[in-house]
């Protein structure tokens, strides 16, 4: 009997130990279960900030993306599986600046618990960011892979992490993390070579939501989202009308839908003012399904990659405006 209720009470505090360490997280790096072949086990929120850790991490980790293609990050809400993924990475990456609405305060907790946790807009130089439109003071615009030159100054915290967790491989992401840039530097002059087809007066990027702000600066674009900068806020009836006014008056062919948001929106809106909505959506918050090829001009990318995301868009956009 005394045994019984000995064992009894050892289950019940296991059971309560095993709720503290749940809802501490009290495991140290150490104490976490490493995969058999003891590669880093490392966790990524958007699909952005997932391929680019596959760039510079490649084959020598594992690398687990919470979101999917078409995935919008500012209304991701974690899945049940999401924390357990969490609690076991070594290192977890993300892209701050509040795009990942509902994820970011429970990123921040388990930071300030000591856990290995980046944001890869830590890299990018605060007087690059954009300030957002009214309803958003205090927060700067997180969309900045729109422009390939600052996407590739989130490079360095990812090189700088990983050479820190697993130094055998520093020279490697190191040469790999110079090679991408080069890649998007390349990136960005082609992309400014293309849209040089559109006459000036027709680059106006009408989309779903603010996601092209980065974009438009780099190429020289006037800018306009139905929907603000975080798609959590529905478009009001006024922005709506005042949308509908500026297409009217612009003489903007084309409006671009968006891969991660509902066109219904932004159709309605072409209809009402008389303009073309693109067949082709645009990659903005999401990259689209890895191995989904595109070829256009004799060029073949993958939509699933950063690279083939910006090559799509950009050709989108010409074949709409030019
Ligand atoms: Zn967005």
């Amino acid at each position: 009997m005394i045994v019984r209720s000995l064992k009894q009470g050892l289950m019940k505090f296991s059971r309560i130990a095993w709720a503290v360490v749940l809802a501490t997280g009290f495991i140290s790096c150490s104490e976490r279960e490493k995969p058999d072949d003891g590669k880093l086990r490392i966790v990524t929120t958007t699909t952005m900030v997932t391929d680019l850790v596959k760039v510079i991490g490649g084959d020598r980790m594992e690398i687990q993306g919470l979101m999917g293609a078409g995935i919008d990050p500012h209304s991701y809400v974690p899945k049940l599986g999401d924390t357990a993924l969490l609690e076991k990475a070594d290192i977890i990456f993300y892209s701050g600046l509040h795009l990942e609405g509902r994820l970011q305060a429970t990123l921040e907790a388990m930071e300030k618990r000591g856990r290995n946790v980046i944001a890869v807009s830590d890299g990018v130089s605060p007087d690059n960011l954009l300030s957002p439109q009214e309803g958003f003071e205090g927060t700067k615009d997180p969309h900045f892979w729109g422009d390939p030159l600052m996407w590739a100054e989130a490079i360095a915290p990812v090189v700088e992490a990983l050479a820190k967790a697993d130094p055998a491989g520093a020279e490697i992401y190191q040469k790999r993390g110079e090679a991408y840039q080069k890649e998007l530097t390349d990136l960005s002059t082609w992309a400014a070579e293309q849209v040089a087809q559109i006459p000036a007066e027709r680059k106006v990027l009408v989309t779903s939501h603010d996601a092209f702000f980065y974009f438009g600066r780099a190429f020289g674009f006037d800018v306009r989202g139905l929907q603000g900068v975080s798609t959590a806020a529905e478009a009001g009836l006024q922005d709506r009308s005042k949308l509908v006014e500026y297409l009217k008056n612009q003489g903007v062919p084309t409006v671009f839908p968006e891969s991660s948001i509902n066109a219904k929106g932004i159709s309605a809106v072409a209809a009402e003012a008389g303009v073309k909505v693109s067949e082709e959506s645009l990659f903005s918050d999401a990259l689209g399904q890895p191995g989904d090829l595109e070829t256009v001009d004799g060029e073949t990318y993958d939509q699933g990659t950063y690279l083939g995301m910006i090559k799509h868009n950009v050709n989108a956009i010409v074949k709409g405006l030019k």
